[in-house]
């Protein structure tokens, strides 16, 4: 199997960039289906529409239901057909951003991807999740090229909400995790070979940048300001999670995270922070040394993302609904099968329960450690 890397063909960061969007897409194309929902369009509408003047090239603007699924994607496609567009722009977060790639794809035309959050490796990638329009993961669409614009203006990230970062940071996190999976069982990737060097470099680059400037990150996002250290973050959670997912490959972290999906509990949270779980489920699931589980779980606490099944709606969870989630995970083609290892249902859903229990621990330790320290203040 050869090595195959793949990737966008420009990704373009920095403050205030979408008011120069214009000049990256006029070469591309001169009708533009501009698709995103209502809010994610204000943050960027103004930028966009003067600097797509100023360069000639005509926009419609359709709002985005809500899903990635079958019937939008139809829907958008219709809407794309009959205004002759020639190039998509996707605005928004995963499920737009993943609703434009799949348009552009039906349609044969170039898409530009403006994301407004960086929560999710979406962009970057030459793949859709297609859910039903209930929100239930359905399959993964494999396009046959990768967006040919990735442009992130780091003011309006800055001015997103913090949580959505926090979750582009428990995506990112699962993907060095998932490249050394596929990296010791020499599995294929996204892209349909094995792995770069290249891949797991980048892989390796996301975890060190996730736990050097995470938390730092979280704190300008706060104040809405756009630091040095957000600006990392946001490279790290949209450009080396995406191209290190891609080009190393996905492992448990997301299976983990799909096989979540089919429980409504865990609908109102962030694909980021079901795959933070799923990350910690992947690590017990590969028995790594207690060291570094904790070096992930202390990262998880100190950004706030989940480390047990109540922190993602399953507080009063039943173990067979566990059990439902652990079964989806194995799914035939799921990619919990570029493990090393034999993999079951039943050892999937024991990953789960002790991935949940040793963040019950942490959790109870550090509020020991609280209270000590309090009393000893007192
Ligand atoms: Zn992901």
């Amino acid at each position: 199997m050869p090595q195959i890397f793949i990737s966008p063909s420009k990704y373009v960061q920095g403050p205030a960039v979408t008011s120069e969007i214009g000049q990256y897409v006029a070469p591309l194309g001169k009708k533009v289906l501009i698709l995103g929902g209502i809010r994610s369009i204000e943050a960027v509408k103004a930028n966009i529409i003067h600097s797509l003047a100023l360069h000639n090239v005509q926009y419609h603007i359709e709002t985005f239901q809500g899903e990635s699924s079958d019937n939008e994607i139809n829907r958008m496609c219709m809407i794309g057909r009959n205004e002759k567009a020639d190039i998509i722009i996707g605005i928004g977060g995963g499920k737009a951003i993943d609703t434009a790639k799949a348009v552009g794809f039906e349609l044969d035309v170039p898409v530009a991807i403006v994301p407004t959050i960086a929560s999710t490796d979406a962009p970057c990638s030459a793949l859709s999740v297609i859910y039903s329009d209930e929100g239930v993961f359905e399959r993964y669409l494999v396009l046959p090229k990768n967006p040919d614009l990735v442009l992130l203006d780091t003011e309006v990230i800055a001015h997103a909400p913090v949580r959505q970062l926090v979750a582009g940071m428990g995506d990112a996190l699962s993907t060095y995790f998932e490249a050394s999976a596929c990296a010791r069982a020499r599995a294929r990737n996204i892209a349909g070979g094995t792995m770069t060097q290249a891949a797991l470099a980048i892989a390796e680059l996301c975890y060190e940048i996730l736990l050097r400037d995470g938390y730092k990150a979280k704190i300008a996002c706060e104040r809405k300001v756009v630091t040095e250290a957000l600006s990392n973050i946001v490279e790290a959670n949209t450009l080396l999670s995406g191209l290190g997912f891609e080009s190393a490959g996905l492992a448990a972290c997301h299976a983990v995270h799909n096989g979540l999906t089919v429980l409504e509990e865990t609908h109102p949270y962030c694909h980021g922070e079901k795959v933070a779980f799923g990350t910690l489920t992947q690590l017990v699931l590969e028995n790594r040394a207690m060291d570094e589980i904790e070096k992930v779980i202390d990262f998880c606490h100190l950004v706030g993302l989940p480390t047990t099944l109540a922190d993602i709606g399953l507080e009063n969870a039943d173990p067979k609904q566990i059990r439902l989630a652990a079964e989806a995970a194995c799914k035939e083609g799921e990619t919990i099968y570029n493990m090393d290892m034999e993999i079951t249902p039943d050892k999937v859903y024991a990953a789960m329960m002790a991935a949940d229990a040793l963040g019950h621990v942490y959790k109870q330790s550090k509020e020991t450690v609280w209270m000590q320290s309090s009393s000893l203040v007192l």
